[in-house]
Formats: structure tokens, sequence, C-alpha cells
């Protein structure tokens, strides 16, 4: 069982130094408990801040722990009651080849030749949770709105505005690079895309939305958030999601300086967790399913084959901006 540890706090970008790659016994499940082999891992940017010391949404990942990470994979042996050897399952089962459970926070999944076991990491997972109770719950959108959101080539950001589209909006996604841009308007179906590496952002969103923003939603935080904030609506909520551009800053980066639009606009800026929706997801992955099903709606993951001892690396694809849609790691065996 080969595991990638973590062997010392990052200070910026974590480089190969701070992961401890060991190796041990395959387990065996004690009673009530299972074992999966697990063959995908999903890549969260959340991970930078898991490995960061102090108080959090979740205890940080200690030292010499194995990473925390979602992953899926089939159920190889069991002395639990609820789970069976050939189950495919997802769940918090860390970097590695093999995870023992109790089944706590652990899904049955079924995939299928239309809908893999990737979807069930993008889509069909937490991504397609965030998105929705994101948008639908803390940013209460409404039919006919104008969404602009960052981040919208990624896994979190792509279904965003393909959900507000489906609701009637005008959506406008901010992205690095024109292939992003050129992949969530002509494939997506979002109305105006902005390359916030190659254009003035501040002109851009004031063309790609001239009566102003109903809904930001905000994966990067930083200059483009506070750009965003130049541009709401009267009553406009601003969904604060993430903050990428701020989670290997070595400085406590500096706060919005637009904020008092919220007071002219009486507009509102809300933080969320996915997982304080927990209770809610057999909905929202009801609702995803049939979407997707329908065609209404398209899981993109970037599939990445390597093994365990890859995870460091492919981390970083995340930070600089390597990935389209959903980042994925496939344990080849
Ligand atoms: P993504 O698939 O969006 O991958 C990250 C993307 O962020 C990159 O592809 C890159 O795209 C962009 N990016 C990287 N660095 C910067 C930067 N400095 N400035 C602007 N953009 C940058 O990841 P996810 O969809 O998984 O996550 C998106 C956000 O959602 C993150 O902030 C994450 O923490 C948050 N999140 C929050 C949850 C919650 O419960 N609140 C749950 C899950 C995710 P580009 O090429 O466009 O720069």
């Amino acid at each position: 069982n080969h595991q990638v540890r973590l062997a010392e706090r990052p200070v910026g970008l974590p480089g190969p130094e701070v992961w401890q790659h060991t190796t041990e016994a395959v387990p065996e499940p004690g009673e009530g408990r299972f074992v999966v082999r697990i063959s995908h891992i999903s890549l969260d940017p959340a991970m930078r801040g898991w490995m960061n010391a102090g108080r959090s949404y979740v205890p940080p990942v200690e030292i010499g722990e194995v990473m925390r990470a979602l992953a899926a994979g089939e159920v190889v042996a069991s002395a639990h009651q609820d789970f069976a050897v050939g189950d495919v399952v997802s769940g918090t089962f860390g970097v590695q080849d093999y995870a023992e459970s109790d089944g706590r926070g652990v899904q049955k999944i079924t995939p299928t030749a239309d809908v893999p076991i990737e979807t069930y990491l993008a889509v069909l997972g937490m991504t397609g949770m965030t998105a929705y109770f994101g948008l639908f719950d803390v940013g209460a959108l409404r039919e006919g709105e104008t969404v602009v959101v960052s981040g919208a080539a990624g896994a979190v950001g792509s279904v965003v505005g393909q959900l507000a589209k489906l609701k009637g909006c005008r959506v406008v996604g901010i992205a690095g690079g024109p292939e992003k841009c050129a992949w969530i308007t002509d494939e997506l179906g979002f109305d105006a895309a902005i390359d916030y590496r190659a254009e003035d952002v501040k002109k851009a969103l004031r063309a790609a939305a001239p009566d102003g923003v109903d809904v930001y939603f905000d994966n990067v935080g930083g200059e483009i958030l506070d750009i965003a904030l130049t541009r709401i609506r009267r009553g406009a909520r601003v969904v604060i999601c993430g903050s990428i551009s701020n989670y290997n800053a070595t400085e406590v980066p500096p706060g919005p300086k637009n904020y008092m639009s919220l007071l002219v606009n009486r507009a509102r800026m809300e933080g969320f967790v996915v997982f304080d929706f927990v209770d809610r997801y057999a909905e929202a992955g009801r609702a995803m399913a049939g979407w997707l099903a329908e065609g209404r709606l398209h899981s993109r993951e970037d599939v990445v084959d390597g093994s365990v001892d890859d995870f460091g690396d492919v981390l970083l694809r995340l930070f600089r901006g390597e990935n389209t849609g959903k980042l994925v790691l496939r344990l080849a065996r």
C-alpha cells in the first residue's frame, strides 16, 4: 500500500519536500470495517488549506498523516454489514492505494459506460454539490439574472455557469487563456468569457455585463473579486466559494478594497462550505444526474494517469491553471 504523507507544512507552493512516500502492508478490515482499493483521487484547491496549521472548517492534516483526499474505488475486503466486496464507493480515503473505512461519510456509487467513476468526483460529487448549493442557496439565483463566475473553466466554475444557463440567466465566465474561454462559450453555452490573463477585466466586465451583476460566484478572490464588487447591482449576492489566488500567498493578502459597494447596493457577500449541505446531497445528486442524462449538463474531467507518487506534481496543476474541468488522478495498476 503506497501512501503519501505530509512531511512538513509548506510555505508558498508545496514542493516535493513537503511529501513523504511510505509503503505499508495492505490493511485487513477490522470488525465493522472494510478495505477499498482506490482507483481515482480527487485534486482540490482546498487541499492547500488543509496543509496549514490552525483553525479552519476542518482540522489540519497532521505532520506524518496520510494526505486527506476525496477518492473512489472498489471494496476488496469487508467485515461491514452494509458494504460488500465489489461495491464501488467514494469517500475521504486519502492519498494511498488502499484505505480502511468504517463507512462513515462513504457513498455507494454506480458508474456506467456513460457516467464513469470520475464523474462521481466531478459533477456528481463535491464539485457539483458546491456549484448547486453555492449558486441556488447561497446565491439565491433567480431566473433571468446576470451571473458572473470566476475560475469559470475549472471544476466548480464550469458547473456554476451551466446551472445558471439552465435557469435562463445571462452568464459571464472569467478564466485564464483563450482555450478555456472558447470552451465555456462554444461548448458550455456561456454568453461571454473574459480572459483575465490577456484582457483588462474591468473594461471587459463592463462590456459583457453592461447592466451590472446580480450574482458574482467567486472562486479566486484577490483583484478579480475587487473588480467584480464595482459592478454589482442593487440587491446582488456575492458568493465566496474560494480564493485560490491567495492559497499559496506567503504574506496576508490585502482585503477587498471595494467592499463599500455592498452598502451602496444593499448587497451581501457570503461564504459557505459545501459540507453544511450534506443532508441535501441526495436532492442535488438527483437533479444533476437528471440534467446529465438529458444532455443539458456536461461533466468534464481532466484525468491524469499515474501513481500516488505523482500526487504532489499533479496537485500543482491546479495552481498553474493547467486543468480544464475537474482534475482527477487515476491510479494505474
Ligand atoms: P478548479 O478546477 O477551478 O482549479 C483551479 C483553477 O483556478 C485553475 O485551473 C486556474 O484556472 C484557477 N487559478 C489558479 N490560480 C489562480 C490565480 N492566481 N488567480 C485566478 N485563478 C487561478 O478547482 P475547483 O473547481 O475544485 O475549485 C474552485 C474553487 O472552489 C476553489 O477556490 C476552491 O477552494 C473552491 N471550493 C470551495 C468549496 C466550498 O465548500 N466552499 C468546495 C469546493 C471547492 P485559470 O486557468 O482560469 O486561472
